[in-house]
Parts: structure tokens; sequence; C-alpha cells
């Protein structure tokens, strides 16, 4: 039977978060509303306000809230404010460790250009027109985690420095079985990137990615070396449907993705594990232009459409938020970094309220 009912964790995180955060809930509260779900929102400090509040950037309160949820909405953490405070300290770790705890290791990142925003972009319009990927990052290996590592003393007195690429079957198998679930509900296209010539680690990668696809055989499954994959990421981004790499290249291949959208104020992420997931803008708390009501609270919102999508398995709401937002673009509106000549400057909350009523009208 179809649940009906979820708990959320909601943190606001530091800076914009706050501003963002507000504007995301009255979308996802006005879906509960009119689609009868419940919902149940519980609100807790992390990042610097948790810092500045317990001493901690997640206290144990805020972990128990998030382990007690279906998953968590969050806003942004850190600020200059926090910057000198030794690590263990820093707001940043607060994400570290919901991470680690609710066993996140698959980062969604759909990347997708609206056709209003085409001009955006620092490509040719021509390039990004139509694009729609998503990238699933593996989250937990990698040369981040693998032993060993360090910076040693060599016996000429020569500082040495080491870290490790590790990857175990079960971890490229996980990652592997998310993509492709993930490719089956889109335009069924994976691409796995890996650097099988010359990494042993990531041939296993290539391996066993190519092993999860014969169970998979609806879904078209190609590989792609990773510095191919960062060149056709500028040379012809829409050929790309869904790609699925490792935790190094995903970082890197992410962000340049990213990029193609010229709008870091419009792009939403998961974080998925077994039976959690947390749900964020890919940007980070924005300490300068916090406060002002002037942050683009369109990538946190999208964050919920994500949300609706694969913790509440509610996908027609969230192609409903989505054709909201693309319709609030097309009416002209814009925050401030996305701005065009002739369009419509608003702030934050207005941008918000110009969603919810487009969401309104699509919803009745
Ligand atoms: P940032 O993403 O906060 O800001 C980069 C630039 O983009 C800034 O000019 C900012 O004004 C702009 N920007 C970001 N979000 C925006 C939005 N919604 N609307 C309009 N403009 C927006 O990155 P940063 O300046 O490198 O980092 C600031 C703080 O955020 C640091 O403490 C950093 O550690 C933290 N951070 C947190 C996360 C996270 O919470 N997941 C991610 C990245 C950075």
């Amino acid at each position: 039977m179809e649940k009906k009912s979820f708990n959320i964790a909601v943190f606001a995180g530091d800076g914009v978060g706050t501003e963002i955060m507000q504007e995301s809930l009255k979308i996802l509260k006005l879906i509960a509303e009119k689609t009868k779900v419940r919902l149940v929102l519980s609100a807790g400090y992390i990042g610097g306000a948790a810092y500045d509040r317990f001493g901690e950037p997640l206290p144990g309160q805020s972990l128990e809230m998030a382990l007690q949820s279906d998953a968590v909405l969050l806003g942004a953490v850190g600020g200059p404010k926090w910057e000198a405070l030794e690590y263990k300290f820093r707001p940043e770790r607060a994400l570290l460790g919901l991470r680690e705890k609710l066993g996140l290791y698959a980062n969604l990142r759909p990347v997708v250009v609206f056709e209003e925003l085409l001009d955006a972009s620092p490509l040719k319009k021509e390039v990004v027109r139509g694009i729609d990927i998503m990238i699933v990052r593996e989250l937990t290996g990698d040369v981040y985690f693998g032993q060993p590592r360090g910076v040693t003393i060599e016996k000429n007195g020569k500082r040495k420095g080491t870290n490790t690429m590790v990857y175990t079957e079960e971890e490229i198998s996980r990652i592997a079985v998310c993509a492709f679930e993930i490719a089956r509900k889109r335009k069924k296209n994976l691409l796995s990137v890996d650097k099988a010539n010359v990494l042993e680690c990531t041939e296993l990668w290539r391996n066993v990615v190519s092993e999860i696809g014969c169970a998979y055989p609806d879904v078209t499954l190609k590989h792609m070396y990773v510095d191919n994959c960062a060149m056709q990421l500028i040379r012809n981004p829409a050929q790309f449907d869904v790609i699925v790499t490792t935790n190094l290249f995903g970082d890197i291949l992410s962000d340049e993705a990213a990029m193609l959208t010229g709008s870091i104020g419009m792009l939403p992420s998961a974080s998925m594990g077994k039976d959690k997931a947390l749900y964020e803008p890919i940007h980070g708390s924005a300490p300068d232009i916090a406060g002002k009501n002037i942050a683009n609270p369109l990538a946190t919102i999208l964050s919920v459409a994500l949300l609706l999508r694969y913790t509440m398995a509610m996908p027609q709401e969230a192609e409903l938020v989505e054709k909201a937002v693309a319709e609030v673009l097309k009416d002209g509106y814009r925050t401030q970094d996305i701005f065009q000549e002739g369009k419509l400057l608003v702030g934050t909350a207005e941008m918000g309220d110009q969603t919810l009523k487009k969401l309104t009208g699509l919803l009745n």
C-alpha cells in the first residue's frame, strides 16, 4: 500500500538557508494539503546556527531527528563567522556527519537548462538547449576514504603525499543499481564514467557496472573515460541522460555540468541511502547576500520536487513543481542572480509566492 504519511526533518542552516527554506516549505505544505498526504515536519538546528546554540554543528537532537525521519530537507550551512573554528566544530562537518550517519551513498544532481534561462549559460544556446542530465555520484568510496593516506617523510627527508583509490564490488554494484533504476524511469540511457585504461580500480568499476547491466536489458549502457566525458559535457551535453561515476570523478564532473546552466541558484540535489535521503540545493549559504531577501529560492524548491519524486513516490506532483518553476520563469520573474534586461526583478519571498501561485493553479 502506498505510504501516506512522511516525517521530514527540516534544517534551514545558515546564511540564506532560512530564507530559501521558508519558500520551499510553502510548496511542500501546499502539496500535502491538496493531496491529503500527512506530513510531519520537524525543524532543527545544524551548522553554524547549531554551534552557536549547542556548541556543536550536528547536535544529538538534530541527528536523532534526521534518523527518525523519512528524509531531510536542508538549506545550507557555513559562513565567515565560523571559518576560524577548529575543524570538528565547523558547520560543514554537520553535512559529513549526516551523510555518514544516514548512510547516504548516492548523490543525484539533475542538470536542467530552462529554455527561459538559455542566456545565463556561458555556452552557446544551441549547445545547451534541451539538456536534461542526471549525474549519479558515488559518495562513500574512492580517494576520499581509501587507506593508506596522508603525508609522510621519506628516508631522504622529502615529503610524500598519498591517497588511495579503493572501491569494493559491493559499493560499485549498489550505486550501479541506483543508477540503472533512475535511468529506467528516464530515457533509459546510462553512461558509466571511469578511467579503466589506466586505473585498475575503475576497471573493476566498469566490469561490475556491466554485470549489473545484465539485469536491466531495457537500459542502454555505455562507458566513457572521464577525460572524454569532461570534454563531451562542453562539446555536446545534450547527448547525456544518466551519468554514473565514482566519488572523485563525480565531484568534478557534477560541478562542470552545473556550470552549463550558468546559475547556481537553480540547481537541486539529492543524496540517497538505503532507506533515507537528504535533499538540498547545490549552493552554499551565500553569506554575501544573506538576510537581504534576494537569494534565489528555486534550487531549494526544485529539491522539494526531488523529495516528492524519490522519497514520497509522487512523480506527478514533482513534475508539477518543476512545471510551476518553468512557468514562473516564462512569465518573466527573476531573482537578481538570473536577472536579464526586460524581466521582472523579484526578491526571495516573491519568487516563492509566484511559484506557489502557479502550483496552486496547476494542482486545481
Ligand atoms: P555559495 O554557493 O554560498 O556562494 C557562491 C556565490 O553564489 C555567491 O556569490 C552567492 O551569493 C551566490 N549564490 C549562492 N546561492 C545563491 C542563491 N540561492 N541565490 C543567488 N545567489 C546565490 O558558495 P561559497 O561562497 O563558496 O560558500 C559560502 C559558505 O557556504 C561557506 O561557508 C561554504 O563552506 C558553505 N557551503 C555550504 C554548502 C552546503 O551547505 N551544502 C555548499 C557549498 C558551500
